[in-house]
């Protein structure tokens, strides 16, 4: 049997904004890495900070926002005294404050990952409720089905929990990738070895030009999503082969997108 193309979706900024969840479990994974103190609990507050929030779009895997966490603490630190300048040199910046903590990126994930089971484990419900769906996305993705398509799901969280949120959301793709399976245009590569991709929904344009550059995938058809958590120059001069999909291009029949 031949199969169905199929179209792939980033998660968190494409189905749904979990900053929220991301802000809680990082602030508690980080008060966890410097075994705190009632004063540095206080200083980390409950609202998502405005650093971290700004900051979103410059983050690549989980572990970083643990560090943005730890950062914010800091007085003194760039991520506080000048954010701007912070994301404009972000990796720089973030090395240099994975130095200064003297931690490594393997150990600020399962941070946070043992936060996250933790926190499935004590209020599951309430865990699933702080990750808010993007309005009509997850019903338009069940209507792709009509349209001959499937869909896959390839996060850079990872697979367990991403799960338990589709299954949440009732989605059940055909397809799902964590941090564990490895680089998105790997994945890209493994799933194009069995099928059509019909399309690649992101909302990180850095992942989406390295897969446009990548030999085997310059094939694809990229959408930048224009509801997640974009920097503000991301939307103008796209390469070809990487479109802005908006949210009435994604609502529209898969015939008439971009
Ligand atoms: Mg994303």
């Amino acid at each position: 049997m031949k199969l169905k193309p199929i179209l792939v979706f980033d998660f968190d900024g494409v189905i749904v904004d979990g900053l929220v969840e991301y802000w809680n479990s990082s602030r508690e994974a980080c008060l966890q890495l410097i075994n705190k103190t009632q004063t540095v609990t206080d200083l980390l507050p409950i609202e998502i900070p405005y650093e971290f929030r700004a900051l979103r779009p410059w983050v690549k895997n989980g572990w970083e926002m643990v560090l943005l966490a730890a950062e914010i603490l800091r007085a003194d630190s760039l991520l506080r005294t000048n954010p701007n300048d912070f994301a404009n040199n972000y990796k720089e910046s973030r090395d240099e404050a994975l130095n200064r903590w003297g931690w490594n990126p393997k150990q600020l994930q399962n941070g946070l990952d043992n936060v996250r089971k933790q926190a499935i484990l004590t209020n599951k419900e309430k865990w699933l409720t702080s990750h808010i769906a993007f309005s009509g996305v997850a019903e338009r993705i069940n209507q792709l089905a009509n349209e001959e398509t499937d869909f896959a799901v390839l996060t850079t969280k990872s697979k367990a929990f991403t799960s338990e949120l589709l299954t949440y959301l009732n989605l059940y793709p055909q397809l799902l990738y964590g941090h564990e399976s490895g680089q998105k245009p790997n994945l890209l590569l493994e799933i194009a070895k069995n099928r059509p991709i019909r399309g690649f929904i992101e909302d990180r344009r850095i992942t989406l030009e390295i897969v446009i550059n990548t030999p085997g995938l310059h094939s694809i058809p990229c959408y930048l999503a224009t509801w997640g958590y974009l920097k503000p120059q991301d939307v103008h001069n796209l390469p070809s082969g990487i479109n802005l999909l908006r949210p009435e291009n994604l609502m529209s029949p898969l015939a008439n997108w971009p």
